[in-house]
């Protein structure tokens, strides 16, 4: 199918974007394409104009600042993928990303367009519900931030005003020498997640777990931190046993249900998922470089 018929912008500056985004009635901004193009074709969205980000400057970066990770919006899910900053600093981003979609998806899907399409199992969500990550959104008064636990308002709805570009994502970086792993289920490779597990580790000097984020996507209409599985291991000696106890938990969450899986499914998936996530984190189990299938 074709998209329905539209008005094409091509900004060059945020301020120019954010004025067209501020005066035009019924615009939907263009980033990679990667999710508008197949719903514009499809006719779930039926947008009066559209408005191009991909030649606004000052978008596409990576930089970090005071253990801090900060990257543009436009910045292309390849240039993640290949950057040495990310993949030292934090692994977590760097397993998350080789499991988004395909080559060809990466090349120009980009990191805002995938936090605002806000799918509950895409990779860089639960990634930055995992690093508690702040959006920077942009309008015409200026620049406000948003913690990302207040980011998700509904099922693939963020806290976005019409008005607003998001411009930048930050992650807080975890010390050097952390434990992460992201492990996910997908019936086939590239397929978004049934169920996807992100777990990070830190471990005082006597090896025993100080500080622990879980998060599970794909089971709710947004990732889900699990706090009850990381209080329930802070302060104890990471071990095979304390990941399947702990991880029992999960089989609690509340669950959606589709025609990929009913709940019982991504319960017992979390359970599963979050206990490989954390014998990885931790070194217990080998770190695995894809999905399961
Ligand atoms: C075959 C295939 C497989 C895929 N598999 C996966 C997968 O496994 N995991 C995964 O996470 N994703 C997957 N995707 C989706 C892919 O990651 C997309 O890149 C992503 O969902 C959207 O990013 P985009 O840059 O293409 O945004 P676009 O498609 O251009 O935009 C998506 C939405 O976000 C809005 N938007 C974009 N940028 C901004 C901004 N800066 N500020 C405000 N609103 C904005 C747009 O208006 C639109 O509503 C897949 C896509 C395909 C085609």
């Amino acid at each position: 199918m074709k998209p329905p018929p539209f008005q094409y912008h091509d900004p060059r500056t945020i301020a120019e974007a954010v004025g067209l985004l501020g005066t035009l009635e019924n615009a939907k901004l263009l980033a990679g394409g990667q999710s508008l193009m197949p719903m514009l074709n499809m006719r779930f969205v039926l947008p009066d104009h559209v408005i191009d980000l991909n030649r606004v400057e000052g978008l596409s970066y990576i930089k970090e600042t005071g253990g801090v990770l900060e990257i543009g919006a436009m910045t292309r899910q390849y240039e993640v993928e290949f950057s040495e900053i990310v993949r030292t600093r934090c692994p977590l981003l760097h397993q998350a990303i080789l499991q988004v979609g395909h080559r060809q998806t990466r090349n120009r899907g980009t990191v805002g367009g995938s936090l605002c399409h806000l799918d509950p199992a895409a990779e860089l969500v639960s990634v930055a519900a995992a690093l508690d990550a702040t959006i920077v959104v942009t309008n015409a008064s200026g620049r406000r931030e948003i913690k990302f636990a207040d980011f998700p308002v509904a099922y693939m709805t963020p806290a976005i005003e019409q008005n607003e570009i998001l411009t930048a994502v930050r992650f807080p970086l975890w010390k050097a020498g952390h434990g992460a792993a992201f492990v996910e289920f997908a019936r086939r490779h590239g397929d978004f997640a049934i169920v996807s597990a992100a777990a990070l580790l830190e471990r005082d000097g006597g090896g025993i777990i100080a500080r622990a984020s879980i998060t599970i996507g794909g089971i709710g209409s947004a990732p889900v931190r699990v706090k009850e599985l990381e209080e329930a291991i802070v302060g104890k000696t990471a071990s095979a046993e304390l990941f399947r106890t702990a991880c029992e938990s999960c089989r609690k969450l509340d669950a959606i249900e589709d025609i990929h899986a009913p709940a019982s499914y991504r319960q017992h998936l979390a359970a599963v998922l979050s206990r490989r996530a954390l014998e990885q984190a931790s070194g217990i189990a080998p770190q695995s470089a894809t999905s399961v299938h």
